[in-house]
């Protein structure tokens, strides 16, 4: 059968070595004198029915944080199919598949991926949605689940590099239970799976497929939630307004002097965020009534540790000084989720390179920075790599009920591992 005959077959069509793809024959070049990434990209177009038919059942089945009981089964099943070596339970519902290359070689690698869902209700009609009513894969971990996958099919089909590459599929990376990349790390990941570099890839919403966008240094941010009660006896609101502290008038001073620290006290090359999500106190019934309560929370995103203390510092002094200026009190409470995450230097230039060679990609190597949080930072923190955004194209923003992974974004992202595996590991990477 000639390669147009096999190609019109769609999924039956599988590039072999001395064979001649389409991508090549258009070059004019055989499989052999394709690079890894284009290998890579053209396999995983030819496994583009089984690679989205692996994300529709994980989409179709969402786990939360910690939970991902289903998933990483599905995970681990997947990889020994493969033949990749497989630890489970590590971080609770985590899994981490190990790959040697063929030649001999000490340097290595770690890919990471997320897998868990969120708690929304899914609202994008589609055949394969969430079959958990009030879970979904709206942020797209699936599709980071899918494509990790992907890249370790290729990897275990041809391990032509030198070193190892670890395949680090992370649990809870919304934040359940503290945080997957943390109960990781506790589980000792990178002791029992060293890497030298690692790792990270998320979708991006907007960014057209077949983009890469990175960056060295302060990339996503510090995300945290603070929360404030103000507190008083009450009163009457008609009848004694004069003997009691109004917390509705600290409150509103309060929510003010927010932008105040964002304004005055984070010095001006810097960017911080403070927002309010939520405002409690009395009863809509009780008109006449002044609250003896009022809880106000919200988040906080930054770039700095220091910056991370000033916001934290002046919104208590803020809800502290205002209650008792209006004679009242305040309560102050901050909980960091993430820390700013900062990818390294040389690595950030090995995944710019690297995906450089995808065929047909766009790279961004100084994207702007994100206010989302990534809990990867913490893998960041504990070894040298980087951080990558992949095309989502079109789509409805993440954490939406309309948020669905684009599969066409899948051989990029697969291609993208491939390359950075030769990068790190190939014959002209630095292993
Ligand atoms: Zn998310
Ligand atoms: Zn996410």
């Amino acid at each position: 059968m000639g390669s147009r005959a096999r190609l019109r077959q769609g999924r039956d069509f599988r590039p072999r070595p001395g064979t001649t793809s389409f991508a090549a024959k258009v070059k004019g070049r055989t499989m052999d004198q394709q690079s890894k990434p284009e290998k890579a990209f053209a396999r995983a177009r030819a496994w583009q029915d089984d690679l989205a038919a692996i994300r529709h059942d994980i989409h179709a089945h969402p786990e939360l944080g910690l939970e991902e009981v289903r998933t990483s089964a599905l995970v681990a099943a997947t990889l020994r199919e493969w033949g990749v070596a497989v630890t489970e339970g590590v971080g609770r519902t985590g899994v981490v598949g190990t790959i040697k290359g063929r030649r001999p070689g000490r340097r290595s690698v770690g890919l990471r991926a997320d897998m868990d869902a969120l708690a929304l209700v899914e609202a994008t009609g589609k055949p394969y949605a969430s079959a958990t009513c009030g879970q979904m894969h709206a942020c797209g971990h699936d599709g980071h689940t899918t494509m990790l996958l992907g890249a370790a099919r290729a990897l275990a089909e041809d391990p032509d590099f030198a070193g190892t590459v670890q395949l680090i599929f992370q649990p809870a990376e919304e934040g359940r239970g503290g945080g997957g990349a943390a109960a990781m790390l506790n589980d000792r990941l990178f002791e029992r799976f060293p890497c030298d570099a690692v790792y990270g890839m998320h979708n991006k919403p907007g960014l057209p497929v077949g983009h890469f966008a990175t960056r060295k240094g302060a990339f996503m941010a510090t995300t945290g939630r603070w929360e404030v009660h103000l507190l008083g006896p009450g009163g009457h609101g008609g009848a004694n307004p004069h003997n009691t502290p109004d917390l509705s008038v600290v409150a509103a001073h309060f929510i003010l002097g927010l932008q105040t620290i964002v304004g005055r006290n984070v010095p001006p090359l810097e960017t911080a965020v403070l927002s309010l999500g939520a405002i409690a106190g009395g009863d809509a019934a009780s008109f006449n009534v002044m609250p003896s309560e009022i809880t106000l929370v919200g988040t906080g995103r930054c770039f700095s540790d220091d910056v991370q203390n000033t916001l934290e510092r002046r919104m208590r002094e803020l809800a502290e000084g205002l209650a008792a200026l209006h004679g009242a009190r305040a309560t102050f409470a901050a909980t960091w989720d993430t820390l700013a995450l900062y990818t390294h230097d040389a690595e950030t230039d090995v995944l710019a390179a690297a995906a450089r060679a995808v065929p047909e990609a766009t790279v961004d190597a100084n994207a702007p920075q994100q206010t989302g949080g990534e809990d990867f930072s913490l893998m960041l923190r504990a070894r040298p790599g980087s951080f990558v955004f992949v095309g989502n194209g079109a789509s409805a923003q993440l954490h939406t009920p309309e948020f669905d992974f684009n599969d066409e974004a899948i051989p990029y992202g697969v291609a993208l591992w491939v390359s950075l595996v030769e990068k790190e590991l190939g014959r002209t990477g630095r292993g």
